[in-house]
């Protein structure tokens, strides 16, 4: 990488375009006192995005930009571009050409661009980073800066040697871990700090989601039972109700059947009873006929039995007992057979029989005269009559009570069929009430049985209802009972099921009922827990990492820098002793010592070593040694060796050197171009100068002038070899 030219408009005293072509090797930038040359200088540091004002020697922006003279009007803009060639790609980017420019306005306002891209500051400054161009080392060294190095403490010179050697991106990587490692740090404790805060929240938590789990384990188990003992259950209860609704209706079949027969029943033992009322209606009349006969024959044998008496009376009065003859015994004989004859021409059977009956009589006692000898003789034809007259009334009377006789034994007779009659219409009437009777106790061990039956079917209907509701309200739970509908179709005993439903329910009870919730917020913060743990591990691992990067880049930069530093003390010594004829000069690495207060109030002594960087001198043929005692221009010589010193360690890709020859005298200029000559090879040098030796060095060389319109011109007068120079 090299500079191709650069472009500066409007800026400082550079009113009109001007371009400054340079060449690898040495351009020289010459003319006289004031006329623009460290303003070419400043536009460098301009356009690499310098925002110090007093490093470009102006105290606000707009003394950046021409501000006019008596013949030419102020300018509202400066701008400078800068244009490199970048073929080895120091620019990390795709161009083999890179151009950096920047603006700056009157109203302060600020333009950079890369390549014709606004671009930021910040994009800016890191590309120029990127290809190792810093401002704050020696990439500009302005005039009288250039004994900054020797001016600078041990510590800064340490900084700008690292800058020098292109250590400083390591020791800012290195900053970069160490601030990453203390952020990390910081992160680690954080993360620990909560994981801690965490771990017995967690642990309840964990507590409580195990106990969810339980809980819902033994709610599965229980909805499975209850699904199956619900389907066992509802099965059973239905066969049930189907048995019994046939049951009862087989029952109030038979009850209808029962009734129907005990009204049938019911209906003959009503005719029934009639039969009998009207079997014994005749009964009365026959009892009254009977009683009235009875009565009259009683009368009868009564009048009978007076007659009687009154005969036996009259008998003793009309009778006399004489001897018994033949004669008497012919003649009644004759008697009763003409009576008898009489007798027998009767028509009526009465009078027949009342004379066969008086026949009979009259034989007997005839036969009773015979055997005895004697014969009554009747005394009185009067009482003869009269007894005659009764006997004849006492057989009338006899006829009569033989009637009565043969009436009474036919009432009794027709009475007795009656009673037959009535007999056997009771008994019929007790068949049918005995019949009556077996069907209706019949008929109520049926309504029993059905109001039993009924009974059984209403607890099974109610079991069913809250069998439903509970299938209801379990199926509002979630439970799907059309998944194994058959899980109770094995189901070993429903008895045992349902105990076992009974157990889980309780078990269910004694577990605290816990907030669903509290499963989620465990999951939530096991992820968190484990989110934490993973990246303390991981904290861990990028500090350890980051403790190796610290300590490889440490061990790097310490090689690197040990290494270099003595490349540097070497180039130091030679060209010390070059530009002073003699003499030596080395750098040295410096301990700091400081004083601390300990905790406990003790002075503690701290030590840091390879702090900083010591210049010592030996001037030849003095005895004194040391900066201290340097004159100005042995100050400016030290400066310029210690400065080719690191350029020849580490040679920069440019270096712009604003009037640094000046204190030089004559056999020194010589030296100095004589080193510029060796170091050009490696590193591109703008040098602006008064002189000639340097001028004599420089491949391409400008002049610079100012006329009395106050702007600096450009002249190219030396494109090629030294030979060719003209002043
Ligand atoms: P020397 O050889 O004495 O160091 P030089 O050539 O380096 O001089 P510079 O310091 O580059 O000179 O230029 C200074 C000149 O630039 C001054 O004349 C100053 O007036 C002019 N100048 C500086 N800033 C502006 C500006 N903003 N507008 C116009 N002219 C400016």
């Amino acid at each position: 990488m090299y500079l191709q030219k650069l472009e500066v408009h409007g800026f400082k005293s550079f009113a009109q375009s001007a371009t400054l072509e340079f060449q690898r090797g040495i351009s020289a930038v010459v003319g006289p006192n004031g006329s623009g040359k460290s303003n070419i200088a400043d536009a460098l540091r301009f356009v690499l995005g310098e925002q110090s004002m007093k490093s470009i020697r102006s105290k606000k922006s707009e003394d950046l930009i021409f501000s006019g003279s008596t013949k030419r009007a102020r300018m509202n803009m400066a701008s400078v571009a800068l244009h490199f060639d970048n073929h080895d790609h120091m620019f990390p980017i795709d161009f083999t050409t890179v151009v950096i420019q920047r603006k700056i306005f009157r109203d302060g306002e600020n333009q950079y661009y890369i390549n014709g891209a606004q671009v930021r500051l910040k994009d800016l400054t890191e590309l120029i980073a990127k290809a190792k161009l810093g401002l704050k080392g020696y990439t500009i060294i302005n005039q009288g800066m250039g004994d900054a190095i020797l001016e600078s403490s041990p510590k800064e010179r340490k900084e700008i040697i690292f800058e020098a050697l292109g250590l400083k991106e390591f020791q800012l990587k290195r900053a970069d871990a160490i601030a990453k490692l203390s952020h990390t740090h910081v992160n680690l404790e954080k993360a620990e700090g909560i994981t801690r805060e965490i771990e017995p929240h967690l642990k309840f938590l964990k507590r409580q989601a195990e106990k969810i789990e339980e809980r819902q384990e033994l709610e599965e188990k229980l909805r499975t039972l209850e699904r199956m003992y619900m389907h066992t259950r509802l099965r059973a209860v239905d066969a049930a109700l189907d048995q019994r609704k046939q049951q009862a209706g087989a029952h109030e079949r038979r009850i209808v059947e029962l009734r129907e027969a005990i009204d049938a029943i019911s209906l003959k033992l009503d005719t029934q009873g009639e039969g009998v009322t009207h079997s014994f209606e005749g009964v009365s009349h026959l009892e009254a006929e009977l009683m009235k006969e009875e009565v009259q024959r009683n009368s009868v044998e009564r009048e009978i039995g007076k007659i009687e008496g009154m005969i036996a009376a009259l008998e003793g009065a009309e009778e006399r007992f004489v001897a018994l003859d033949v004669g008497y015994v012919r003649e009644k004989l004759e008697q009763l057979n003409n009576n008898l004859a009489d007798a027998l021409h009767s028509d009526s059977h009465d009078a027949l029989r009342s004379a066969v009956h008086e026949f009979s009589q009259k034989l007997n006692a005839l036969l009773h005269e015979v055997r005895s000898g004697n014969v009554s003789v009747k005394a009185d034809q009067k009482a003869v009559d009269k007894s005659h007259q009764l006997r004849e009334e006492g057989r009338r009377l006899s006829g009569l009570l033989e009637e009565s006789g043969k009436r009474v034994r036919e009432i009794k007779e027709q009475m007795r069929g009656i009673y037959a009659a009535h007999d056997a219409e009771k008994e019929k009437t007790f068949v049918l009430r005995n019949e009556k009777r077996e069907k209706e106790l019949t008929l109520l061990r049926e309504e029993e049985k059905f109001s039993a039956v009924n009974a059984e079917a209403e607890h099974f209907y109610r079991e069913r209802e809250v069998l439903h509701k509970e299938k209801e309200m379990l199926e509002s739970r979630g439970v799907d009972f059309r998944i194994g509908d058959d899980a109770g179709g094995h189901s070993a005993d429903e008895e045992e099921t349902r105990r076992n439903i009974e157990r889980l329910r309780l078990r269910l009870e004694n577990i605290d009922l816990i907030d669903e919730n509290i499963k989620k917020e465990y999951d939530e913060t096991l992820a968190r827990y484990n989110f934490l743990i993973k990246e303390t591990e991981d904290l861990r691992n990028a500090i350890s990492s980051l403790h190796k990067i610290i300590e490889e880049l440490d061990g790097m930069i310490s090689v690197r820098f040990k290494d270099a530093f003595k490349k540097i003390n070497e180039h130091f010594n030679e060209y010390f002793s070059l530009l002073f004829d003699g003499g030596s000069a080395r750098l040295e690495m410096v301990a700091e010592e400081r004083e601390l207060t300990g905790e406990e109030g003790e002075i503690v002594r701290e030590r840091k070593e390879d702090y900083g960087v010591d210049v010592d001198v030996s001037l030849p043929r003095k005895k004194t040694t040391g900066l201290a005692v340097l004159s100005g221009g042995e100050r400016a010589l030290t400066s310029l060796a210690l400065l080719f010193a690191l350029v020849s360690t580490s040679p920069p890709p440019f270096l712009v050197l604003d009037e640094i020859d000046a204190p030089l005298d004559e056999a020194n200029s010589l030296r100095f171009s004589k080193i510029l000559h060796e170091l050009k090879s490696h590193t591109q040098f703008v040098i602006i100068t008064h002189n000639r030796e340097t001028m004599r060095q420089a491949d391409t060389l400008y002049g610079v002038t100012m006329q009395e319109d106050g702007v600096s011109k450009l002249l190219s007068l030396k494109f090629g070899t030294p030979d060719d120079m003209v002043v």
